[in-house]
């Protein structure tokens, strides 16, 4: 028997255009596997993928069929199980997005293997797989050796394995494969697009949140403006979205998403430890609140003591002219 160790990946894409999530699952991929193979679900099978093997995939494998116009958990559960018997890998890994996520639970099932969630380190060490994950709230890690039945199921955080990027220089084999799936008509239906037509907080480089110090819903438009200047995703604490301000898809924290950007600007936050659990990995963090002694200052790299409704504008107006310099 063949004793290659052999990572599946799984390509998330907005209808043909790859999110950065799968480079940063490929870059990790390749840093432990003999084999990485990259399957790509796509209703196009001329979609390019040069870019899948130069980020570190050996072979990808284009999936075809109409019904992977967009995702759905049931349509690439299926076809993913029916691959993943014939290769038989030894780790299916995806990014802990929100997609990646569904998709690494339902597989969990359908395999009746485990899944570690989440996990901001991968080693292997004498063919064993060793996982750090956070626990309680951030504030520990535990790590974790997977055994038993194979494959091993493990999602990666977005924002932590980037690596080096990709190498022109590197070769790989395109395999294209036309793929039968049940009739999910009747379970789909019609999917509207409202995820992914803003930018997903999860995969997110740039956040700028607000809390309860942003005071009324209409001032998120301030936060919008600087969103759109910095091409950030604009996300919220749960008070926010309890009182209807924001879309629970934009809440960040213990009961909300978990976010590691390179910059999270927190408006209005007062750092409460459900919040932090959410966002406290991210690489800078900047507060802007009134109280000089709010929380949030514990963990920020720079805080700005002040008026977010007063700050935020002015904010937003300095890097519309820096930017724009540099545009
Ligand atoms: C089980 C459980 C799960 C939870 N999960 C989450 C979660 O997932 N995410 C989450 O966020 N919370 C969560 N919470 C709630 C959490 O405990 C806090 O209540 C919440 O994070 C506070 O939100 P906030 O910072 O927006 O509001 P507040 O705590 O009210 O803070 C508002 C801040 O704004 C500042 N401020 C006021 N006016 C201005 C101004 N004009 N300019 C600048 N600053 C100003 C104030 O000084 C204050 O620091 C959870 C709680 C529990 C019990």
């Amino acid at each position: 028997m063949d004793n290659k160790f052999t990572i599946v990946v799984v390509v998330e894409h907005d209808q043909n255009a790859i999110k950065p999530v799968t480079f940063e699952v490929l870059n990790a991929a390749r840093t432990i596997a003999d084999s990485v193979i990259a399957y790509y679900f796509s209703d196009n099978a001329e979609v390019d993928v040069e870019p899948l093997i130069q980020g570190g995939a050996d072979e990808v494998k284009i999936c075809h069929n109409s019904d992977f116009a967009s995702y759905t958990h049931e349509t690439y559960a299926a076809a993913l199980k029916a691959e993943i018997e014939k290769t038989q890998p030894d780790l299916i890994l995806l990014s802990a997005s929100n997609n990646g996520k569904e998709l690494a639970a339902e597989m969990a099932t359908r395999l009746d293997v485990g899944l570690a969630t989440d996990c901001v380190d991968l080693q292997l060490s004498e063919g064993e797989v060793i996982v750090k994950r956070p626990v309680f709230s951030g504030k520990a890690y535990s790590l974790c050796r997977l055994s038993g039945a194979k494959p091993y199921l493990v999602t990666l955080r977005p924002n932590i394995f980037r690596g080096e990027g990709t190498a022109e220089t590197r070769t790989g084999n395109v395999v294209k494969e036309e793929i039968n799936l049940p009739d999910f008509s009747k379970i789909v239906g019609e999917l509207t697009r409202e995820v992914g037509a803003e930018l997903d907080v999860t995969e997110a480089r740039i956040i700028v949140s607000g809390g309860l110090g942003m005071q009324a819903p209409e001032n998120f438009k301030f936060l919008e403006d600087l969103a759109e200047v910095l091409g950030a995703a604009v996300a919220a604490s749960r008070p926010v979205v309890d009182n209807g301000w924001q879309e629970y898809s934009h809440q960040v924290g213990q009961t909300g998403r978990t976010v590691s950007p390179d910059l999270y600007i927190a408006c209005g936050i007062s750092g409460a430890v459900q919040h932090l659990a959410g966002m406290s990995s991210s690489r800078c963090i900047v507060a802007i609140n009134s109280d000089p002694h709010a929380p949030i200052f514990s963990v920020a790299d720079y805080g700005i003591v002040g008026d977010a409704l007063k700050i935020v504008p002015l904010l937003t107006k300095e890097f519309k002219n820096i930017l724009g310099d540099q545009g």
